[in-house]
């Protein structure tokens, strides 16, 4: 069967304009350029049905910008996107708009992503009334499902976002997703904003809708206990890059790449929740000017281990290292094998 969705060579490219004092000065004989970020660069992903895919990074690695290429929030600026094994630039109008009712992103901060003047019973309802899914006169019924599935008390129907809890706008958010019955979430740092004992709520609450209804995640989050607790396999971006990919107990028991070793070489045990990445050494680099070859040589330990300056020029592939384990990093190849 044909993944759910796979991106192949993937990159996305963010250019900023050149401000109006810039281009005057331009007109004088100035020569500033427009700034580019490679806020993607370059990646391959497959998620396949029914998967929980955690994607972990540092803030301002990319991964954000990756969950919108996969849910379809941005298109990419190279690269390919199938959905079910159809190349989605092939796709006609239509089919890419039953593709983006079947993928739906939750958002990091449920109280920015709900419009505050409207009732709940809209804020839910309004989607599935637009698609078809239900009609005017079953709107509500629908909704006060919708809200006791996701454990809200359906007599709350007709409040607005601000009279509710962080968690229960959490719920209210994941209540909108799902409404227009989607077979693929893009969670993007779903529980940051959440307290702990809530968190644990609303993660369990995920774990039991991918059961119920079949469900497929995307699940990015810096926070490494969220992702161990609730991922099968795991993807680590770096700088717009996948640096390693693998099954999550695997991973977490025994990281192949050094950004990966220095992220979880704090975390002790599996059971650990709530631990955030430590500060790898040094800062991440500015995605506006990437260090040559590995992006992670200015920082990474294990550089002196590679024979030549392989590190400082050369991209490290993403390669099979073992079955299911993927990694990025000269250590794990030969520079004939390249
Ligand atoms: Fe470190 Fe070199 Fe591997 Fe990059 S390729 S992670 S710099 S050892």
């Amino acid at each position: 069967m044909a993944p759910l969705v796979e991106l192949q060579q993937v990159s996305k490219r963010f250019v900023k304009s050149l401000d109006v004092v810039s281009w005057v000065a331009n007109v004088l004989g100035a020569n500033y350029i427009a700034e580019t970020v490679q806020a993607v660069d370059g990646v391959n992903l497959t998620i396949n049905k029914g998967e929980v895919v955690g994607l972990v990074g540092e803030s301002g690695c990319g991964k954000s910008t990756l969950g919108r290429l996969v849910v379809g929030l941005l298109q990419p600026s190279d690269g390919t996107k199938r959905w079910q094994g159809e190349r989605v630039a092939d796709m006609s109008a239509e089919q890419v708009r039953a593709m983006q009712l079947q993928a739906q992103m939750i958002f990091q901060d449920p109280y920015a992503s709900l419009n505050p003047r409207f009732r709940i019973q809209q804020i839910i309802g309004e989607a599935p009334l637009v698609h078809g899914l239900v009609t005017a006169a079953s709107q509500r019924d629908y909704v006060a499902a919708m809200m006791a599935k996701v454990g809200l008390d359906p007599s709350l129907i007709d409040r607005f976002p601000h009279q509710f809890s962080g968690g229960q706008r959490a719920r209210i958010g994941i209540a909108r997703a799902l409404a227009v019955k989607p077979m693929f979430l893009v969670c993007d740092e779903a529980v940051a904003a959440l307290d702990v004992s809530i968190q644990a709520q609303v993660l369990n609450l995920f774990i039991q809708l991918r059961e119920e209804l079949d469900l497929t995640y995307l699940f990015i989050s810096h926070d490494l206990g969220v992702v161990n607790h609730l991922s099968d396999r795991v993807v680590v971006m770096y700088l717009g890059r996948v640096v390693e990919e693998g099954p999550t107990e695997e991973l977490f028991a025994a990281p192949q790449h050094p950004y990966t070793q220095a992220l979880l070489k704090e975390v002790p045990t599996l059971q650990v929740r709530k631990k955030n990445f430590v500060a790898v050494a040094g800062e991440i680099p500015s995605p506006l000017n990437p260090p040559q070859g590995c992006h992670f040589h200015p920082r990474c330990p294990r550089t002196g281990s590679v024979t030549g300056n392989r590190c400082q020029t050369e991209r490290p592939a993403l390669r099979q290292i073992a079955p299911l384990r993927f990694a990025a990093c000269h250590l794990h190849s030969t520079p004939s094998s390249n």
